[in-house]
Formats: C-alpha cells, sequence, structure tokens
C-alpha cells in the first residue's frame, strides 16, 4: 500500500509544494495532506483506503455530494460524444437559460469560462471597457481568483500563507487595484467622494467567505451599489463560492434589493468540472466580443461536458436539496459552538445562509482586520483531531465548511462525534 506519506514525497518531487493549488499543502495545519483516490456523496477516501466525511467538498462544486448519480450520467453521456468540438452546443445556451431562470434581472447574458478567476478578470475588463476608466476597488480580505490585479490583501491560500500580495505582479497593475476595509460604507463613501471619476468598478464577494465567513451587514451591499453608481462606477459581485450554494439564487437572490451590474459565477454551476461564467446587463455583456470591443476568449469555454455537469447538477439542486443543507448546516456549527463553549474556548461562529466557519475570538468580526486577530493557533490541533475522528474540514482557519445534500445522519453524526475531542485539543 502506498502510505500518504510516500504520495506527498513523490508529489513534492515534481510538483512545486507537492500540490497544484497551495491551501491543499496543508501548510497552515502541518502534516502530510490525504492523497484522495475517490470520494462518494459525504465521504473522500485516501490512498491508504481511509474514509472521512468530507467538509470541503471540491471546495463548493459538489453541492450534491460527491459522484451524484445523474451528473455523473450526463458527464459518461456527454463524453461519449465527445470531448470538446471548439463550436457551440445547445447545452451552452441551456445552462444561461437556466441561470438566468434562477436569478432574472441580474443575469441578461451570460458568458462560460473555466474557472473564476477567468470570470472575475473578465468582468473587471468589461467594467473598464464600459466605463472607460481604471481604478478597481476591492475589499481587505475577499478572494476573487489569481489574476494580478486581484491579488491584493486577498483572501484564501493569501489569508492562510500570510500572504499580503504576490510576488511577480507589476507595480503599475497593483496601483490599479485600491483595497478598502470590507463592511465599511464610510470609506466607501469617503474613497468615492475622492477618486470616483476614475473608479470603473467595485467587486465584492456577495458575502465574504475566503477569510472565513464573513457576511455583508445589513444594507453594506446595497449602500455600495448606491454610491457606485451615484459616481457612474459599476458594481461587480463575486458569487463564485455563494452562487447556487447558498440558496437557488445564490447570495443574491436572498435578497433583490440592488441590482449589481455584472456577477461571477464558478464552483457549483460547473458540478465539479472546470466551469464558470460572467454574467449581466445585456448592454454591458454585448460590449464582449464578437458583438464588442472587450476581448475574451477560451479553446475550452462551454466545454461540453462541463456544461453537461453544470446542467446535471442545476436540475438536481431543488428546493429539498437547499432546505436540507442549510438545516444540516445549522446542525453542525451549532454542535461545533457547543462543543467549544464546553472547553471554554473563546469562539464565534460565522454564518452567511449554510455557508459556516468558526472565528476563534469572543466578538463575531466584521472585516478582514478582525478576522486576522483571533487565536488561529487553536485551528490545527482542532482540525487534526478531527481529521483523527475521520473527519475533513478545510485546512485553514481562513476557508469555509461547505455541506452537501449528502451530508445525511450518518454523516453528521461522525461529524458531532469527533468534537467534543477536537475542542479539548483547540483548548489545550
Ligand atoms: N472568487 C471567489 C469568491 C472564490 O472563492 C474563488 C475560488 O475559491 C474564485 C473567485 C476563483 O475561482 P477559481 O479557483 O475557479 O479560479
Amino acid at each position: 500500500m502506498t502510505t500518504n506519506e510516500e504520495a506527498f514525497a513523490r508529489a513534492k518531487a515534481v510538483l512545486p509544494g507537492g500540490v497544484n493549488s497551495p491551501v491543499r499543502a496543508y501548510g497552515s495545519v502541518g502534516g502530510v495532506p490525504r492523497s484522495v483516490v475517490s470520494a462518494r456523496g459525504a465521504y473522500v477516501t485516501d490512498i491508504e483506503g481511509r474514509e472521512y466525511v468530507d467538509l470541503i467538498t471540491s471546495w463548493g462544486p459538489a453541492i450534491l455530494g460527491h459522484a451524484h448519480p445523474s451528473v455523473i450520467e450526463a458527464v459518461q453521456a456527454a463524453a461519449a460524444r465527445g470531448l470538446s468540438f471548439g463550436a457551440s452546443t445547445s447545452g451552452e445556451a441551456e445552462l444561461a437559460e437556466l441561470v438566468i431562470g434562477r436569478v432574472g434581472s441580474l443575469v441578461e447574458r451570460l458568458r462560460l469560462v473555466s474557472t473564476g478567476t477567468e470570470a472575475t478578470m473578465t468582468a473587471i475588463r468589461l467594467a473598464r471597457g464600459a466605463t472607460g476608466r481604471d481604478l478597481l476597488v476591492k475589499f481587505a480580505g475577499h478572494y476573487h481568483g489569481h489574476s494580478d490585479g486581484l491579488l491584493a490583501e486577498a483572501g484564501s491560500g493569501l489569508a492562510t500563507l500570510s500572504i499580503p500580495g504576490s510576488a511577480g505582479v507589476p507595480a503599475a497593475i497593483a496601483a490599479q487595484t485600491i483595497v478598502i476595509p470590507y463592511n465599511d460604507i464610510a470609506a466607501v463613501e469617503a474613497l468615492f467622494a475622492e477618486r470616483g471619476s476614475e473608479i470603473a468598478a467595485v467587486i465584492t464577494e456577495a458575502a465574504a467567505a475566503n477569510m472565513g465567513v464573513v457576511a455583508p451587514q445589513p444594507g453594506f451591499n446595497q449602500e455600495l451599489t448606491r454610491i457606485a453608481h451615484e459616481h457612474g462606477a459599476l458594481v461587480i459581485i463575486d458569487e463564485v463560492l455563494t452562487g447556487f450554494r447558498v440558496g437557488p439564487g445564490g447570495w443574491w437572490g436572498l435578497d433583490r434589493s440592488y441590482q449589481p451590474d455584472l456577477v461571477a459565477y464558478g464552483k457549483v454551476i460547473g458540478g465539479g468540472l472546470p466551469l464558470a461564467a460572467l454574467g449581466g446587463r445585456a448592454d454591458v455583456m454585448n460590449l464582449l466580443a464578437p458583438l464588442g470591443p472587450v476581448y475574451q476568449a477560451g479553446t475550452l469555454s462551454g466545454n461540453p461536458v462541463a456544461v453537461a455537469a453544470g446542467i446535471a447538477t442545476l436540475r438536481a439542486a431543488d428546493a429539498a436539496v437547499y432546505s436540507h443543507i442549510d438545516a444540516t448546516a445549522s446542525i453542525i456549527s451549532t454542535a461545533v459552538s457547543a462543543a467549544l463553549a464546553a472547553e471554554g474556548v473563546a469562539h464565534s461562529i460565522q454564518h452567511a445562509g449554510n455557508l459556516f466557519s468558526v472565528a476563534f475570538r469572543d466578538s463575531a468580526p466584521v472585516n478582514y482586520a478582525d478576522v486576522k486577530a483571533q487565536d488561529s493557533f487553536r485551528f490545527p490541533p482542532f482540525f487534526h483531531a478531527m481529521l483523527a475522528a475521520g473527519v475533513s474540514l478545510p485546512p485553514s482557519v481562513f476557508e469555509a465548511w461547505f455541506v452537501s445534500a449528502a451530508h445525511d445522519d450518518t454523516a453528521v453524526s461522525r461529524i458531532l462525534d469527533g468534537l467534543p475531542a477536537a475542542a479539548k485539543a483547540a483548548a489545550a
């Protein structure tokens, strides 16, 4: 039998850090990452044959659970018809119709791409093309993928590794992004008062979930949109993580009281295959080539196998799926809180719909500075105690926990059973 240690040693000899995406390396929790061989329902199995209840779910896409039969069947049927044509298929329009059916006025046109990074990158280019302005505003702790202009004070792996920005980003490009604190309307107002006429767009995670979960304060997204629009800037909401996960219409679908111009989707929309999208107002979206002057293209954009996975996933993610995930997330997060409280560990459970995470501090964080001011040293022992109990959590205190429709009573019991020892480990 190959062990996880052997698999990781082999990978490190040929892949930087042994991984193809940084957080997978267990850098902030220590130890050896599990090498996964298969996943089904709520479980993943590692190369040693050990099975874990999975609360990563591919960092979001597997909302139905891993290897859901209707998704696998759709993917197999699509693959049998050919893997990629470099020409349009009717599935692309069908997927766009499904999205529009869920979010109505938010998306009049949709462009399919392959990753969330491409979706946000293209949305920003479009906003610049539409406004003739260069500046971009983002919030500290928000993650929008790894394109040059979006890595300043970003969440996700950069938060985990304490990297303020990335080497290799030209200063001239970094200077086009202004980073301000999240949930701070006064900061938005002050910035727009000073530089409003230069700002092409504000990009915001619809609800932040890459510095742990930090929901927007009531009215924040609305006020932000009002101020940006007053100054002729566009609003891009990033729903790569929240889209079609926190509800049928994503975070925006839970509260339609404001009107962003563009939206980025990823993860769930591709059902586990590389597919993402940007959408929005027709007049802005129609600036994309071939209709307009803003260029974007992709050999594998709208790939037929990925589109089939996305369609099957959205079709299966019905109201019952969302209510199951909401209820299950609530049971797990309540139990986490009770276990930590029983050990006297200061914590705050952070929610945005069915997404949640634990912050090891007394009061609820509302921004990145708050999130960084927590006893994050408590997370690695908590994480490893859960892993020993057969539960795979995201290996960073700065990531959301993902529940799927396949997390049934048996899976939840295993999580709850692991919590007392994990809370004890966190308290030590
Ligand atoms: N935007 C958000 C909110 C994300 O959470 C992510 C990925 O985690 C991205 C963008 C980037 O997506 P991808 O990893 O598919 O490039």
